[in-house]
């Protein structure tokens, strides 16, 4: 498909799903080298990220845990702030190796406040994964260990990556149309 329409919205053709699947097996080669003799603990971020960590853990043949957490976002009432929450670490990670998939890094804002929230279940190292980064947006100070492509700063969809909930079940990735 060369183009898709989400809502209002139109999104032309960025990434196949066969490009997509060499980056997402190279990042797997790397994180093999690097952590295959530690039994490390994946913690998947919810929902954009399932697509990717399904495939990544497909390509790791060694002993790993898998776990999923999700943010949840709300505002208080007097409409001050969005406050976040990690919810669904229930695994004990204490003294383990934890490797974050995420799918996207934007301003990194998510990924940095994810990273302080793991730091204190008091596991021995953090590492994070994510499928693209975007270098326009993202702070210099970003902790990522693991990047699969560097992206332009668009809107991009598909590969578990949505619009307002639509667009994740494409295999390849579109870019919105200005
Ligand atoms: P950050 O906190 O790094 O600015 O943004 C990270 C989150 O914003 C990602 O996990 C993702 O949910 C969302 N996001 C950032 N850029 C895009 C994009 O281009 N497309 C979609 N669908 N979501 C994005
Ligand atoms: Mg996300």
């Amino acid at each position: 498909m060369s183009g898709i329409k989400l809502y209002d919205k139109t999104f032309q053709l960025f990434l196949r799903s066969e490009f997509i699947q060499q980056t997402v097996k190279k990042m797997a080669d790397r994180i093999t080298l690097d952590l295959k003799d530690q039994n490390p603990v994946f913690i998947s971020v919810l929902n954009g990220a399932f697509i990717f960590t399904a495939d990544l853990m497909r390509h790791l043949h060694f002993n790993c845990h898998v776990s999923f957490v999700k943010l949840s976002t709300y505002r208080n009432d007097s409409s001050t702030g969005t406050y976040k929450e990690l919810i669904g670490l229930n695994e004990d990670i204490t003294g383990r190796t934890v490797v974050i998939t995420e799918d996207i890094i934007d301003t990194g804002a998510t990924i940095t406040f994810i990273l302080e929230k793991i730091k204190k279940n008091n596991p021995a190292e953090i590492r994070t994964a994510a499928l693209f980064l975007k270098p326009e947006a993202c702070r210099t100070d970003i902790h990522a260990d693991y990047i699969g492509l560097e992206v332009p700063n668009d809107f991009i969809v598909g590969y578990g990556l949505d619009y307002n909930g639509l667009g994740r079940n494409f295999k390849d990735v579109y870019k919105i149309e200005n």
